[in-house]
């Protein structure tokens, strides 16, 4: 432990205190434990305790805003002192978030939506808004409302990561489940199932859509919203930001005639995101480009979006066969989870379609053993697939507070000698990092490999040859991104993993 007990001098303000708690740390949790951060040295964090018994979690603390802790030990009245003013502080933030929202048109148009249950009043209306406008101006991507045995916590997904923002008591769960059931036309009264709906809100000339999930826990309903911001979305190939050498890869890929192309990564990792950006590229007057989608996350001009729907009877399989006779050029299947759905794809990428898809695998090799395990023949594969494109998110340094550093013996056996770190400011709400940028894996299939494929070597074996055939794997991509500031060895490891 880093325990060092320095001579106490007077403590900072709540105003000081407040810009040293990281964004998802409620004031109840620093009450709760007895502790309050008072210094940022460099790689270290000043934390007053006011009894020694808390020294652990504050070093937990510490670790969490990435740094180190010390610990000094201060009057437990004179932390306290501080606790309290904290709270004057955050109702203040509390009171500004509320008139800010009443102050958006939109948002208070929402307010007047009739609510058709008696336990829900206009302060739950107003936290269910304040709740989702603060999740917008964040740039959050999901809303989590989860209930345990004496509340709810709110999370917000930014960046990849989730994050506490606040805690409700039980008391409000049940208006502020119902509010949302309400707003996404879902079913107040069935609490037992497992429902969907969405919320589709605009902030001035900008549409937002919310799909909501519910689902019942042994502590009530835990409900998760997506944000769809229609404006933030819809980048091209060059916003993608992807190293050179993959970018004239890709560009080279696309323009393929007919085949088929891969991308693969977990979820949340920006298929999508690159799907609509190559769409974007590719759709012209001249030819016919046809979606199948679950859900539609934004309208592209001049294509043929449709949405799965299963309770309908719409699904990926059932809209493609629709798609074929509508004489198509390019069709993106929005993800092959089935046999049915891949083999229809792999025949029509056969038939002079130019096919688009994504598939859950760790790298983009793996895609051909996923196809292979879904039943598809290897000499279907190795006919029909142009390339994959394996891909992931990380998030990028904070350009206000990131420095230079000494990189850690994990880069330096990469041959990294510098590292970048963002200390933490109020632009980066304290984490370091501010947006992200993807990491591409570009798997191309030459004669070679597609020989390879359809004799069916090995993974490893393709793996082999593809590096001969010059593909970098996500691992070099990701350290190169390290040496170059964009993110920290931490982030790209989190995300890519050791190879
Ligand atoms: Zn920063």
């Amino acid at each position: 432990m880093n325990e060092q007990n320095v001579l106490a001098k007077k403590l900072p303000s709540a105003e000081q205190v407040m810009e040293l708690i990281p964004k998802g740390v409620s004031v109840d949790a620093l009450r709760e434990k007895g502790f309050i951060p008072i210094e940022i040295l460099g790689d270290k964090m000043v934390i007053a305790v006011s009894n020694a018994a808390s020294a652990l979690d504050a070093q937990i603390f510490a670790t969490g805003a990435g740094k180190t802790a010390v610990v000094v030990i201060h009057p437990e009245r004179e932390v306290a002192a501080v606790i309290r003013d904290l709270y004057d502080l955050k109702s203040g933030v509390a009171d500004e978030t509320l008139s800010a929202i009443e102050s958006v048109d939109d948002l208070s148009q929402l307010a007047r939506q009739e609510v058709m249950s008696d336990t829900v009043d206009a302060p739950v209306i107003k936290l269910v808004n304040g709740i989702l406008l603060e999740a917008i101006k964040e740039r959050a991507t999901d809303i989590h409302l989860e209930p345990f045995e004496d509340g709810i916590v709110v999370r917000y997904r930014i960046d990849g990561v989730l994050h506490n923002r606040y805690e409700l008591t039980k008391g409000h769960q049940s208006p502020v489940t119902s509010r949302i059931k309400v707003m996404a036309k879902m079913d107040i009264a069935e609490r037992f199932i497992p429902q969907d709906g969405r919320i589709g809100i605009s902030l001035g000339d900008r549409a937002v859509d919310i799909r909501v999930s519910s689902l019942p826990t042994q502590h009530g309903e835990r409900i998760v919203m997506r944000i769809l911001d229609k404006a933030r979305g819809l980048l091209t190939l060059e916003d993608l930001g992807m190293a050179g050498e993959e970018k004239a890869k890709l560009d080279a890929l696309i323009r393929n005639p007919h085949g088929m192309i891969l991308l693969t990564g977990p979820t949340g990792s920006g298929k999508s995101t690159s799907l609509y950006a190559i769409l974007q590229a590719l759709a012209r007057p001249e030819v016919n480009v046809i979606t199948v989608e679950d859900p539609i996350e934004y309208d592209l001009p001049g294509v043929g979006q449709v949405h799965v729907n299963e309770k309908a009877g719409v699904t990926f399989a059932s809209a493609l066969r629709s798609i074929l006779r509508q004489d198509p050029d390019i069709i993106m299947i929005g993800e092959m989870r089935d046999f049915e759905t891949a083999h229809i794809g792999i025949q029509s990428s056969l038939t002079g379609h130019l096919v688009l898809s994504t598939l859950h695998t760790n790298d983009s090799v793996s895609a051909v053993s996923r196809l292979v395990d879904m039943g598809i023949e290897p000499y279907l594969i190795a006919g029909s697939l142009l390339g994959v494109v394996a891909q992931r998110l990380v998030r990028r340094v904070c350009p206000k507070c990131g420095e230079a550093m000494e990189a850690p013996a994990a880069m330096k056996k990469y041959g990294v000698e510098r590292v970048y770190r963002g200390r933490g400011c109020a632009e980066c709400g304290g984490s370091g990092y501010r947006g992200r940028f993807g990491l591409y894996e570009q798997f191309d299939v030459s004669p070679e490999l597609a020989d390879a494929i359809s004799s069916g070597v090995p993974i490893s074996e393709l793996k082999a040859l593809a590096a001969q055939n010059g593909m970098r794997t996500l691992l070099q991509i990701g350290v190169e991104s390290v040496s170059s500031g964009k993110t920290t060895p931490e982030e790209m490891l989190r995300v890519v993993g050791e190879a």
